[in-house]
């Protein structure tokens, strides 16, 4: 993964600290979105990286606001051209990458930029941008993933079954991130969070 000069050049702090690279992680259905969306909301100085994704739209997803929906041909010239920061394939069904322009550009003016990703992306990113800060955001228990995974019912039994494979592997991997935040109580995690970024 090719590195950007724009991480290694002062930036300006025109929000009155450093502006910082945060990279949301953890298993599917953990509630990473809905904690970023909080953060978000409270502090839209923020720049929430939207990515680049070769899955369709679920109900009620718009395209360029939850994700930029493009077909595979359009995903791999991005790779092809450096286009993006880091990209995976997951559940085995779709690609999705974090475009790079935008970031480095909100880096640039000054801004802290979330990327809320899977494990896959975090590890990509640790190696091409060491000073990223990672959070792992954790289940209380196996228990409460698995309720959370059914409960949002997007998924068919083989498709629930691969994604709790890949989070039972993800659960092992949290030493490799600075903190690790149990998405227990919303509003308590959304405070964590929020304390743990300086915002
Ligand atoms: P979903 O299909 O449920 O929206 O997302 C599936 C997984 O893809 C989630 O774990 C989400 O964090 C991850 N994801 C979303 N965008 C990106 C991205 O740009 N890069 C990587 N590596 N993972 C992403």
């Amino acid at each position: 993964m090719p590195s950007s000069p724009s991480f290694t050049e002062p930036v300006a702090e025109p929000y009155g600290s450093p502006a910082r690279l945060f990279v949301i992680s953890g298993p599917t259905a953990v509630g990473k979105g809905t904690l970023v969306s909080r953060v978000h909301a409270a502090h839209p100085e923020v720049y929430v990286s939207v990515s680049v994704t070769t899955r369709s739209p679920r109900p009620g997803e718009v395209d360029g606001v939850h994700y930029h929906f493009v077909s595979e041909a359009h995903f791999s010239e991005l790779v092809a051209t450096s286009g993006l920061l880091e990209w995976a394939e997951i559940h085995g069904s779709a690609r999705y990458g974090t475009p790079r322009e935008p970031v480095c550009s909100a880096l640039a003016a000054g801004r802290s930029v979330i990327l809320e990703i899977d494990v896959q992306g975090a590890q990509q990113i640790r190696q091409s941008i060491p000073e990223a800060v990672l959070v792992f955001i954790a289940p209380p228990n196996w228990e409460a993933l698995v309720s959370r995974l059914q409960g949002r019912g997007a998924e068919t039994p083989a498709q629930m079954e691969r994604r709790l494979q890949t989070a039972r592997h993800e659960l092992t991997l949290t030493a490799e991130f600075d903190k690790v935040i149990v998405n227990d109580e919303l509003d308590t995690a959304v405070c964590e969070l929020v304390e743990f970024m300086g915002l």
